[in-house]
């Protein structure tokens, strides 16, 4: 089979040469017209020598490379690469781990795929294409998940159509590339989650947010706990199990409350412990006097491209010192930014300017990040994406 050929400008192999799997539209110097979004292509240097294939398509990013060898681009090929991922992933203890059985099975570039997201929620497996080139081999990567996970996978969900670039009007739909629609649950250390992959945001549920949400359970025995952007109710679950005395949850979405209720009772039945709200978190924020020794705030991305950085910022300033002025003396701060164009960086000065604001003093207990199945490619530093700190409040 022969790819296309795409041959960048003189000096712009380098990033490549490191393994970045990206190839901006600005560093193409020849490519044929009649390239189709979403088909395998070749890229060279300006000597004619071979860099990677990747798929093509249409915007500032041109190429997304998934290998940097030369070969052909088979069912072999995907088969080995989905291998490595399950690779880790068992190396991990996620797989056939009855008290864990939610994670990221392939997590984008940080797996080698560039453009696809899977996580797998106990025996159903949500497939999303960012990619034209994905999204035009769902189908085989769904059949390969089934062969290589039968064990586990029963069902493989469609979840591309809000992700796939609507530009190419592809008429995606999301739906079960096989299996059927069930009440799916999954369990996260021990505690179960019902996880609405068809109509939740995202895939469903973040897994993203396991070792966090861990964390906060032990550090929840006896206190008064608030988890503000609250979706499927995650950290109040875990704040529940490790003994809160209270836990208020707070999202603006109805559904999602409904969500977070579900699991509460799922784990717990009645428990009068919890109490659920469906307000705007700014709001709710501005006044809890004293309320609560534990906060959790988890918004989502405020930045989804840099031109915002700045309003998201302010808002990471904004709701991190309402919560330092008001929550209680050595009351512990889970706070997290999973926007990928803030950086750590970004996001700690957010915060410790919010910290400053309500003169209070603040120590920082963890630094916390995305679990490792959700890993970083070290020539991909845009994937990390996921920051948080635990600090507590003087
Ligand atoms: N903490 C969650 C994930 C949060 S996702 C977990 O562990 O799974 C972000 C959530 O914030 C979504 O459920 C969304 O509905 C909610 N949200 C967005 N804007 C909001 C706002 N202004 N106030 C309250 N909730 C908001």
């Amino acid at each position: 089979m022969k790819y296309q050929p795409i041959t960048l400008k003189k000096g712009k192999d380098s990033s490549l040469r490191r393994f970045h799997p990206w190839v901006f539209s600005g560093a193409i110097q020849k490519k044929s017209p009649d390239l189709k979004e979403g088909e395998v292509v070749e890229v060279y240097d300006n000597d004619g020598q071979y860099l990677g294939t990747g798929h093509f398509q249409i915007g500032s990013i041109m190429v997304r490379v998934f290998s940097f060898k030369k070969r052909e681009i088979d069912r072999e090929f995907w088969k080995e690469k989905l291998g490595h991922a399950i690779s880790l992933r068992r190396s991990l203890g996620l797989i056939g781990n009855a008290q864990t059985n939610m994670f990221r099975l392939i997590h984008g570039e940080g797996d080698g795929f560039p453009g696809l997201i899977v996580d797998v929620y106990g025996s159903l497996a949500v497939v999303q294409c960012h990619s034209v080139g994905f999204y035009h081999i769902r189908t085989l990567l769904a059949e390969l998940i089934q062969e290589e996970l039968p064990e586990i996978i029963e069902a493989v969900y469609d979840k591309s159509a809000q992700a796939v670039p609507f530009k190419a009007e592809l008429g995606a739909e999301d739906g079960y590339l096989f299996g059927q629609s069930q009440a799916w649950k999954g369990k996260e250390y021990g505690l179960s989650y019902e996880v609405d992959a068809e109509g939740g945001q995202k895939t469903g549920f973040f897994v993203d947010q396991r070792e966090n949400r861990r964390l906060l359970g032990e550090y929840s025995q006896g206190k008064d706990v608030l988890n503000t952007f609250c979706y499927t109710g995650g950290f109040s679950v875990a704040s529940l199990a490790g003994g809160a005395q209270s836990v208020d949850s707070i999202d603006s979405s109805a559904k999602a409350i409904e969500l977070t209720d579900k699991n509460v009772a799922l784990n717990f039945g009645e428990e009068s412990r919890h109490q659920s709200f469906t307000q705007d978190a700014f709001e709710f924020l501005k006044d809890i006097h004293h309320k609560y020794d534990l906060i959790v705030l988890d918004p989502p991305a405020f930045a989804k491209h840099h031109k915002v950085l700045d309003r998201a910022l302010k808002g990471y300033r904004k709701i991190n010192r309402l919560a330092f002025e008001q929550i209680r003396p050595n009351g512990i701060l889970f706070t997290f930014s999973c926007s990928q164009v803030v950086s750590a960086d970004h996001f700690r000065k957010a915060v410790f300017t919010a910290a400053s604001q309500s003169h209070r003093r603040v120590q920082i207990l963890h630094q916390l990040h995305q679990p490792p199945d959700h890993p970083v490619n070290i020539y991909h530093p845009e994937g990390e994406y996921l920051k948080g700190l635990v600090l507590q409040v003087e």
